[in-house]
């Protein structure tokens, strides 16, 4: 690997990426003590993957405290699509930057069926983290019965267009789209990696005519440390987002054990 890398450092596939979700699972001691945990894990690896840790926003002040200056990446999970006003309870994208986080998960399924976000609040959630610097993990896919009628590609492809509308992506230095099936979060059900195969091609197409060519595809949903290595070891998969697997210290390390193999 180093050797191909001195030959010619472009024919090797950039490293692969983990983000841990860790949802509303976490108080701010557990968050601060699993980070904790996954820097110590880390500490004396020459290769890791790109590894984002993404807890809830009361504990990113102190996780980014914990990660310093490890190699360890802190996302939100969420941003308001507005710059500053009188909108009580919402997060900006500069406050995310404030505190320490490099990135932000936009457009999770969760927030778009619990917080009732449409595709425009995504589009403008995406153009604030653009504007703010903040690497966009934009999540899309399609709900159980849109892939029933064989219409997930077209599903996504909406999706895609929401969010590139709004923004200019082809100045973007990193740019991550999960795609996550919704049926497949949080139920043990994960599609054939033939599938994610199919869908990572579309939005990589999708994302080339729109003039950016470095986005990074992961796939996310039940992932676990027993089938990570068939969706990180594929070509078109980037890396992964994973929610449950992600928030036990073991579990987690597994994974981005798996991941750094791959990578
Ligand atoms: C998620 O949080 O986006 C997710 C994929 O969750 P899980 O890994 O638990 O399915």
């Amino acid at each position: 690997m180093m050797f191909a890398r001195l030959l010619s450092p472009y024919r090797c596939p950039p490293m692969k990426i983990l983000v841990a979700n860790w949802k509303m699972e976490l108080g701010v001691r557990e968050s601060v003590a699993l980070a904790r945990g996954v820097v110590r894990g880390l500490r004396g690896l020459k290769e890791v993957p790109h590894v984002y840790l993404a807890p809830s926003h009361p504990a990113l002040t102190d996780v980014a405290k914990v990660l310093g200056r490890s190699r360890v990446l802190l996302a939100a999970q969420d941003v308001f699509g507005e710059v500053q006003g009188a909108y009580t309870g919402f997060v900006s994208a500069k406050q995310i930057k404030e505190v320490g986080a490099g990135a932000v998960i936009i457009g999770h399924s969760e927030r778009r069926m619990f917080a009732g976000e449409t595709d425009a609040d995504v589009a403008r959630k995406f153009a604030q983290a653009v504007e703010h610097h903040l690497d966009p993990i934009v999540c899309v896919g399609e709900p159980a019965a849109v892939r029933e009628n064989g219409e997930a590609l077209a599903y996504v492809h909406d999706q895609l267009d929401a969010i590139l509308a709004s923004a200019d992506v082809s100045k973007r230095r990193r740019l991550i789209v999960a795609y996550e099936p919704i049926w497949a979060i949080g139920s043990g059900v994960t599609p054939t990696i033939h599938d994610v195969r199919e869908m990572h091609r579309a939005i990589r197409e999708r994302f080339e005519e729109a003039g950016m060519e470095r986005v990074s595809v992961l796939y996310g949903g039940s992932v676990n440390s027993e089938n990570v290595y068939e969706f990180v070891s594929d070509s078109e998969v980037d890396g992964v987002l994973v929610g449950g697997a992600s928030t036990r210290l073991n579990s987690l390390m597994e994974l981005i054990g798996v991941v750094s193999e791959v990578s």
